[in-house]
């Protein structure tokens, strides 16, 4: 998991071997990714995206209103939107922030939404099948993707790595990273928030 991550780009080849594709099924998947931000592509491979906090925050004043835990804004394909108890409205800039606002604010969330990453349209969180941790990041890290249908969502584990799940899983998944950076969120997250309050 986190291959782009770790290694800053990597080859055609070592994709097709890596992930046992074809490079037709690469070069469809990383044209998708690359119209997410999710990377860019490079001559003969891809390589990840770097942003700093600044360009995250530029990127997103257009938006939805920003993430409850980062204060990026989300797009429409990563979208995860809450209802509280008390009524109110609340965007996450990805599933990954999204389930960490249930993790962080469990009790008063009364229902979730998550944009399918291949269509954007919005379903039942509780519903999903995410994928944790795979090496298209084009959020948050690591990577939480959401997929209303389970053929899709193991299609693009197939391609990308990391792994399939559902909604109590995907709890789980980052109450163990969360656990592992003894922060309130995931590192990258708290950088951005700290960057916005600075
Ligand atoms: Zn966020
Ligand atoms: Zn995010």
């Amino acid at each position: 998991m986190g291959w782009l991550e770790a290694e800053g780009t990597l080859s055609l080849a070592e994709m097709v071997s890596r992930f046992g594709v074809s490079k037709m099924t690469i070069h469809r998947d990383l044209d998708l990714l690359e119209q997410r931000q999710a990377l860019k592509r490079i001559h003969g491979g891809a390589a990840r995206i770097e942003r700093t906090p600044r360009e995250l925050r530029a990127e997103g004043k257009n938006g939805p209103g920003s993430c409850l835990i980062c204060y990026r804004s989300p797009t429409q394909h990563l979208l995860y939107s809450l209802t509280m108890k008390n009524g109110q409205q609340a965007v996450a800039c990805c599933p990954h922030c999204g389930i960490s606002a249930h993790l962080i604010r469990g009790e008063q969330v009364a229902m979730a939404l998550t944009a399918d990453y291949l269509t954007g349209r919005l379903h039942s969180a509780q519903h999903s099948y995410f994928v944790m941790g795979s090496i298209a990041v084009p959020c948050c890290k690591p990577s939480m993707l959401t997929f209303a249908d389970e053929e899709m969502a193991k299609r693009f584990q197939m391609g990308f790595g990391g792994t399939l799940g559902r909604f109590s899983e995907a709890l789980e998944y980052l109450q163990r990273d969360m656990s592992m950076h003894d922060t309130e969120g995931c590192p990258h997250c708290a950088a951005a928030a700290s960057g916005r309050r600075s």
